[in-house]
């Protein structure tokens, strides 16, 4: 038994179809076999938090914070996500204000269905409009228009969601400041309590890829991205959101329990297909095909594809790489007492480089990055991978 409070992710792999620039564990439902193959994942999910909540390491572990990612966790009927969640509160014991967050996408949700989603638990909806200019959504190839957009925000509004996180992405191929612009003064109409905001990453072997390979598309212009970025920072200061971390704009309250105990490099479990988990200096994650990962729970066998301890310098360098995305930083004591080690220890020509150059602050022991820098913060933290 064991007092250590966790956060568990649950991801639902299945989408209405792969969007363009997708390289996610995800599949479209079809291909994945229907709603059959996707019930038979689901008890494969039920009988993985069965056998966690018993082991060593979760039995009795309060849950402070429930994650249903994907994929598309709401092309899944809601009340299987009832079910989900009631096995949940069977088996962990879930704090009476834990926040429970559903990914969903416009398109596949109305008033009932989150009208169901909250009264199954759920209180927070992160919805993923990306952009609210069509043609955008068109090179990415969702499934939804920006007008489905608008319809899903305002059946959450209607259903009760008072938690709503919008998703949007930048740096697209073709996408003006203008158009960008636009998405933002949209996004703010809808009032949303959170924002995130990621840009575009090409990944190879996607559609997308190919079409600029081909040249049917422009390529990224990362220039174009930064003035993006930097739009979005002012617009989204302006308008009272606080932007604690790089990729996320929050109302006062409303920042992302969820994730900041990731940036907080605090431990979680994640159930189904290619979750990863983290526990006792150990993480470890499973096989990311929704069908071995069905097929071997039901051979009695564990989904772990990988698992490592990580070594003390490993351990400083993971930290740093998570709790430098936050607006404040990180202490190098924190680290020290939890690693062994400080930062200034393992890193000390990388710490002491990076603030010769003015891409890390050093201040009363805390290190942060400063926000102007935030744009290109992988170079400062790709500095730290052991
Ligand atoms: S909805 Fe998300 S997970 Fe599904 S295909 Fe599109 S980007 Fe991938």
């Amino acid at each position: 038994m064991t007092t250590h409070p966790t956060a568990l992710y649950l991801h639902l792999p299945f989408c209405l179809r792969k969007c363009a620039y997708c390289d996610f564990a995800s599949a479209a439902l079809e291909d994945a076999g229907g709603m059959p193959a996707a019930r038979r994942y689901l008890e494969a999910l039920f009988i993985e938090v069965d056998c966690r909540a018993m082991s060593d390491e979760f039995y009795g572990a309060p849950v402070r914070t429930v994650y249903l990612g994907g994929g598309t966790p709401t092309i899944l009927p809601p009340d299987w996500t009832a079910e989900l969640l009631t096995r949940l509160r069977h088996r962990f014991p879930l704090e009476p204000d834990a926040e429970i967050t559903i990914e969903a996408n416009p398109g596949t949700v109305d008033e009932d269905t989150i009208a169901a989603l909250l009264s199954a638990g759920v209180n927070r909806l992160s919805l993923g409009v990306q952009s609210f200019s069509d043609e955008v959504l068109q090179t990415l190839g969702r499934v939804h228009s920006s007008g489905e957009a608008r319809e899903a925000i305002s059946a959450a509004r209607a259903a009760g969601c008072a938690n709503l996180n919008l998703d949007l992405m930048f740096g697209i191929p073709g996408q003006s400041v203008e158009q960008w612009k636009d998405t933002l003064r949209h996004t703010l109409d809808a009032e949303p309590e959170h924002i995130s905001l990621y840009a575009l990453s090409v990944e190879p072997g996607t559609p997308l890829s190919c079409s600029i390979s081909a040249g049917d598309l422009p390529a990224t212009d990362d220039d174009l991205a930064a003035d993006m970025y930097e739009a979005a920072q002012e617009v989204l200061a302006r308008a009272g959101y606080e932007h604690y971390e790089i990729s996320n704009f929050a109302r006062a309250g409303s920042q992302c329990r969820h994730n900041r105990i990731y940036w907080a490099d605090e431990e979680y479990l994640g159930l189904g297909a290619s979750a990863h988990s983290f526990r006792g200096q150990i993480r470890w994650n499973n096989n990311a095909d929704p069908g071995v990962y069905t097929e071997w729970i039901g051979r009695g066998r564990l989904p772990v594809a990988r698992a490592e301890a990580l070594s003390v310098s490993e351990r400083v360098g993971e930290m740093l790489m998570l709790t430098l995305r936050r607006a404040e930083g990180v202490s190098s004591d924190e680290i020290a007492a939890r690693c062994g080690l400080s930062p200034e220890e393992v890193f000390s020509e990388e710490v002491e480089r990076l603030c010769q150059g003015g891409m890390l602050l050093a201040e009363d022991g805390i290190l942060r990055i400063p926000p102007e820098k935030w744009l290109v913060s992988n170079e400062v933290l790709r500095r730290f991978v052991r």
